[in-house]
């Protein structure tokens, strides 16, 4: 619908349909109760004028306030009432629609009479002030003081808003309502209400007045707020009607009009009483379902976007509750009683652990929070941390505990793979490390190693009087081993040489290769002599050797040893080492020689 015919429909369509209306019941009402003091039961037309006041917008009001208008007039006049009373009469219609339109807050009330029960008791209460003021404006303007006037007037409008302006609204304001109204549900509901009217109403013998009561409490009850509304207009418009034709009940027991107009109101007005406050309460009861059903789901869809599930053990009230989320995860038949099911959830290697939590906090009341693993319905394996706190009582039948359960799965594998390439770059870089103070031919530790060995264990020994000496050892006249032998098999030669030196000196401290034919021996705890007598023993195991290499007979060393002084520093002590070497070479090789300040001992 674009906006033009929006418009038209409010300001023209509406408010013509609502006058039109108002001027059919009208006339139908009062040329029903010709004659007499010509009042009826009930005055649809009030309820028709507030209805559209509650359904219109501010233009729409304006002309349906004319159009009601005119149609008041009309109404009357046709009718036979005097010029002057038509007026005052219209002037009360109006009067009265607006002022209920008022008292319910007007421009804010418009489309919500059925939104909130609260709002229909407003309505109730304000159609009742209303009605006595429409009386009193009414007898004024027409200068009728009857008393039995003025009630009557007050009951017929406001019995015509409580029963009718409702039905209007609920039939124009949602689309859900009139599909509602063309089911077959209401259809059976509203035909047993109409046929128990009929029944009440359509003769005289047998008194079953409380068969429209009974069947308004049965459509209340399948339709709620809207069986109510619905079936009151039934029963008020059958009533009305059988009784104007003098066919019911009410015609037997009264001869006045009037009596049996004030019976007809009574009874509408018990029917009302009856059954709005069980429609009212049927109508919150179906919001707050409707509500909780609603944050329901809320709060599955949040429990399923954050993998977080809940659950609920009361040991005295049988299975354990679970989410759906939570039965998401453990398998949806899943149906644990005890805490030994709830353990069982769990993987093999947790159950012990998870059933020893549980039962610690029935017994104590301390929340608890632990990660453990839990095979899915389909062999899944899930990471969960679950945390729980318990309903403490002294009476053992009323603890619970109120847990939830959340899949980590991702954060713990994204946390194992980390743990595992942490564990493997420290490998490799142990590898590097390793690699870096290795001597790739002899396996053992390389100059650079030996050196900051040396020197480190200089200064740890410095002031504590502990013994370091040192060897430094150099294969004699290993160049013609290569020339002789070849290169390579020069290399399988250092490589036994490496190997005899650490299976002598490793117990004593630490063999590296200082480069080339070069070794050295650092010992700690020994000192120059102890380390002169295992080279003295090295020689002696040497002279009988045999060497890998097919033709070398014989290879012999020369060692320069030195002892640490007091204060001396690693450097000192090299050197200290290296002279002696110098000088075993210059005395005939094939042997070891200790540093002693500036002499030799050969
Ligand atoms: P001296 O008794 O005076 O120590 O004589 P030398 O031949 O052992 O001494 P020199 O320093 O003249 O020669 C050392 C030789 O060691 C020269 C070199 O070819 C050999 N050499 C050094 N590093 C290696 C190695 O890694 N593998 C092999 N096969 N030979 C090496
Ligand atoms: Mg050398
Ligand atoms: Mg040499």
């Amino acid at each position: 619908m674009n906006r033009s015919t929006a418009n038209r429909s409010e300001t023209l369509v509406w408010p013509a349909a609502y006058s039109l209306a108002w001027l059919a019941c009208a006339y139908i009402a009062l040329e029903l109760t010709q004659g007499e003091d010509g009042i009826a039961a009930v005055w649809p037309s009030s309820g028709i004028f507030v209805a559209s006041l509650l359904h219109l917008s501010g233009k729409g009001r304006t002309a349906v306030t004319v159009g009601v208008g005119i149609a008041s007039l009309v109404a009357n006049y046709i009718t036979g009432v005097s010029l002057l009373a038509c007026f005052g009469y219209t002037v009360a219609n109006l009067a009265e629609g607006w002022l209920v339109f008022y008292l319910m807050g007007g421009e804010k009330s418009r489309g919500k009479l059925l939104a909130r029960p609260l709002n229909l008791i407003r309505f109730a209460a304000s159609a009742t002030v209303v009605s006595v003021f429409s009386a009193g404006v009414a007898g004024i303007l027409s200068a009728n003081f009857d008393l039995g006037f003025l009630i009557s007037w007050a009951t017929t409008v406001g019995l015509g808003m409580l029963i009718v302006a409702p039905f209007i609204l609920f039939l124009v304001q949602s689309d859900d309502s009139r599909r509602r109204l063309l089911s077959m549900r209401t259809i059976w509901a509203l035909m047993l209400v109409a046929v128990a009217s009929l029944a009440a109403f359509g003769q005289a013998e047998v008194p079953l007045l409380f068969l429209p009561v009974l069947a308004i409490s049965i459509a209340t009850a399948a339709l709620g707020l809207s069986g109510a509304a619905l079936s009151l207009l039934v029963v008020a418009v059958i009533g009305s009607i059988l009784t104007v034709y003098d066919l019911g009940p009410v015609s037997g027991f009264f001869e006045l009009q009037g009596q049996k107009v004030l019976f007809l109101q009574v009874y509408f007005l018990g029917l009302l009483v009856s059954a709005l406050p069980v429609a009212l309460m049927l109508t919150q009861r179906q919001n707050d379902l409707v509500n909780l059903s609603r944050s329901n789901r809320f709060l599955t869809a949040a429990e399923k976007a954050a993998k977080v599930g809940h659950w609920r053990y009361a040991p005295a009230e049988g299975p354990v509750y679970l989410s759906p989320e939570a039965r998401r995860m453990v398998g949806l038949d899943t149906q644990p009683h005890t805490v030994a099911d709830i353990a069982e959830l769990f993987q093999d290697s947790d159950r012990k652990r998870v059933s020893h939590i549980l039962l610690q906090a029935l017994a104590t009341g301390v929340p608890f929070v632990f990660e453990a693993r839990i095979a899915g319905p389909y062999g899944e394996i899930f990471d969960t941390e679950c945390r729980g706190e318990v309903e403490w009582s002294e009476d053992p039948d009323k603890i619970s505990i109120f847990g939830t359960m959340m899949d980590i799965t991702d954060r713990a594998n994204t946390m194992r793979e980390l743990a595992d390439a942490r564990a493997h770059a420290e490998r490799k870089a142990e590898e590097h490390r390793a690699l870096a103070e290795t001597d790739h031919l002899t396996g053992i530790a390389n100059r650079r190693k030996i050196l900051a060995d040396l020197e480190r264990t200089v200064l740890d020994a410095r002031g504590t009087g502990e013994k370091i000496a040192l060897a430094i050892v150099d294969v004699d006249h290993f160049k013609s081993v290569n020339d002789r032998f070849g290169h390579e098999a020069g290399d399988r030669t250092l490589q036994q040489i490496a190997q005899i030196l650490s299976d002598r000196f490793d117990e004593i401290g630490e063999v590296g290769r200082l480069g080339g034919e070069e070794f050295l021996v650092v010992s700690r705890g020994a000192g120059a002599s102890e380390l002169d007598q295992r080279c003295t023993a090295l020689h002696d195991f040497l002279c009988t050797y045999a060497w890998p290499v097919e033709g070398l007979s014989e290879v012999t060393l020369s060692i320069g040893i030195a002892e640490l002084a007091e204060g001396a520093s690693d450097v000192t002590l090299l050197n200290a080492a290296d002279k002696a070497l110098y000088f075993a070479k210059r005395g005939g090789r094939n042997r070891s020689v200790v540093f002693e300040g500036n002499l030799v001992r050969v």
